[in-house]
């Protein structure tokens, strides 16, 4: 008897082979039987119409904190993705340095806040940290419930300060004992199944306090002294986020470059990096692929994470951002609850003062805000080309005639004065979707030339980050939705954006046991109405511990997910099963083929 099978659905398999109506049979948490399916079963779903794709592999997620209170990887769940992967970017929650364990907590905590926008008095008060090293944070994890499969990677910040204290905040570089030590801390996580080792070297990311990150400046020695911690291992990769020293000149890119490139050799394994369209520094994505394509080219495994839409930020009155923000007229104001906020905005002596005003600096010492915000202020007639209003149905490709630019001109205003009659209107929870990166020709035709690349893996959403901003955890459906069934022109066959979303991901964890649909497989699937699927529109809810806020975006039109063959959600609702384990890469159980 089987415990489940679906009828009739459109299989997308996730190998890229064309899709074909078909049943699925599943069993003790397996896919059994893929064709014509008469024998009894549990529960049978037909779905004629319907598409049923592997679980998706979301590899750059931020979850290390919310994975210790919250069991459902919310928003995650809510778009198909059954395998997800946190740890990147160098930053997370494990190894404490020894000593007192409030200094510990503090630093790692400051380190998330500042880099991923996670409030800290959500982490402060929602992670347990009933660990020390990385494996014991390790099994925290696992004796937790959850609903999703997770995988771990070790994290260079943390292990960085648990080496070296106060030396790593302070970027002093790291000794041969130090260097040695941290191979040790990162072999020992490797060997527990971590499945990685990241790091991240971006001047753009900044602690709670102001402080470039510990790894930042990291050199050879160290970073690829840590990569040899892979010797011998068959499993495991790297990740790397890199502005590549952008902002200190071109003539830094191929240094900068010729040690991610060590590191990957003195790996011996996978690694991929942030792949974007800067700006300023829009022609700089072309130099990441001809060096990687070079480096590909005499053997190594380097792979290019790409967003599936423009990174961007979500400005609102309530959110992390808004242009106001550094206003003496506007702080005055910056106290009251939202509604009384937008009608204090609406007064027109303080419309006329605010307008009449500077915004002060926001970023430097003290504060996380790196010093690109206060570029962006400083040209806001410009860059309102690319603000746009965010409805609901948010739409994620829109043309420059949309923008506030364009709308201020046609009312012979300023754009700022046009972005402060937006927020200041109703009850002031208008949003406005600023597309920051992957948007410099106004549309994503630089997008989809990464998806084709053949080194492009679909990452960057940075689910569980970022929370105050963006709420990207939602490429999955936009893939979906936007690139095989909106977008006017220029679309991917539905094969091939699943094929991305899954076995893609999968094969580049190592993971064989998942990311297709096949017999002998684990039965990690999603069941899609094509008419229905939507992304919803992104709202503000105070959900995390203390109260904290965060962007929440949920879906339309993911039937069912499965984990391991246990439905996780139904028609959008979370079941009660937490059939989601962390999956220890390089062991018989996680991958089994
Ligand atoms: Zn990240």
């Amino acid at each position: 008897m089987h415990d489940l099978v679906i009828e009739r659905a459109t299989v997308v398999d996730g190998t890229g082979a064309p899709a074909r109506a078909a049943d699925v049979a599943v069993r003790d948490g397996l896919i059994v039987e893929v064709g014509r399916i008469t024998g009894a079963a549990r529960e049978r779903i037909s779905a004629p119409g319907a598409w049923l794709t592997p679980g998706f592999v979301d590899l750059h997620t931020h979850y290390d904190g919310q994975a210790t209170w919250d069991e459902t990887f919310s928003p995650s769940i809510h778009h198909g993705v059954t395998t997800l992967v946190m740890g990147n970017c160098g930053v997370g929650f494990a190894p404490l340095k020894p000593g007192p364990k409030a200094t510990a907590v503090a630093d790692l905590i400051a380190l998330m806040e500042g880099v991923e926008d996670i409030p800290g008095v959500a982490l402060a008060e929602g992670v347990r940290f009933d660990w020390q090293t990385f494996p014991q944070y390790m099994d925290a994890l696992e004796r937790m419930p959850h609903s999703l499969d997770f995988l771990v990677q070790v994290p260079h910040d943390p292990v960085r300060m648990a080496v070296m204290g106060e030396r790593a905040l302070a970027q002093q570089a790291a000794t041969a004992e130090d260097i040695q030590a941290m191979r040790a801390v990162v072999r020992e996580a490797l060997q527990a199944g971590a499945v990685g080792f990241s790091t991240g070297r971006t001047d753009n990311h900044r602690t709670a306090r102001g402080q470039e990150t510990p790894a930042s400046e990291a050199s050879m020695d160290e970073l690829t002294g840590i990569a040899r911690a892979f010797e011998g291992l068959s499993h495991g990769v790297l990740q790397v986020v890199s502005d590549f020293d952008l902002m200190r000149g071109p003539e830094r890119f191929d240094a900068e470059f010729d040690l991610v490139e060590a590191m990957a050799r003195a790996s011996g394994r996978p690694l991929s990096m942030t792949w974007l369209q800067r700006d300023p520094g829009g022609e700089q994505w072309k130099a990441i692929r001809s060096r990687v394509d070079r480096a590909v080219a005499q053997g190594l495994s380097l792979q290019l994470q790409s967003a599936v839409r423009a990174i961007g930020v979500i400005i609102g009155l309530d959110a992390s951002f808004h242009p106001f923000m550094g206003f003496p007229g506007y702080k005055e104001v910056a106290h009251l609850p939202l509604a009384e906020r937008a009608a204090a905005l609406r007064e027109t002596a303080r419309k006329q003062r605010i307008l009449a005003e500077k915004s002060e600096r926001l970023s430097g010492d003290g504060t996380p805000i790196p010093p690109l915000v206060d570029l962006l202020l400083a040209r806001i007639e410009l860059i309102a080309g690319r603000m746009f209003p965010l409805a609901d149905a948010p739409v994620y490709e829109q043309p420059v005639t949309a923008s506030f630019a364009a709308r201020a001109r046609m009312r012979g205003a300023t754009a700022l004065e046009a972005l402060y009659d937006y927020f200041a209107q109703g009850d002031g929870t208008q949003l406005v979707y600023f597309p920051l990166f992957n948007y410099n020709e106004g549309s994503l035709d630089t997008v989809r030339e990464m998806l084709e690349d053949p080194q492009a893996l679909v990452g960057l959403g940075d689910a569980g980050a970022h929370v105050g901003t963006v709420c990207d955890a939602s490429a999955t459906t936009f893939m979906l939705t936007h690139w095989v069934r909106d977008r006017p022109q220029g679309r991917l066959a539905l094969e091939k954006a699943v094929h991305l979303l899954s076995a893609r991901n999968a094969q580049y964890l190592g993971l064989h046991d998942r990311g297709v649909i096949a017999r002998g497989l684990r039965a990690d699937l999603n069941l899609i109405d094509p008419a229905r699927l939507s992304v919803g529109t992104p709202h503000i809810v105070r959900d995390l511990p203390a109260g904290g806020r965060r962007f929440l975006q949920k879906a339309e039109g993911y039937l069912g997910t499965w984990v391991g063959g246990v439905a996780v959600q139904r028609d959008g609702a979370i079941t009660a099963a937490r059939p989601g384990r962390l999956v220890r890469a390089g062991q018989a159980a996680a991958s089994s083929a």
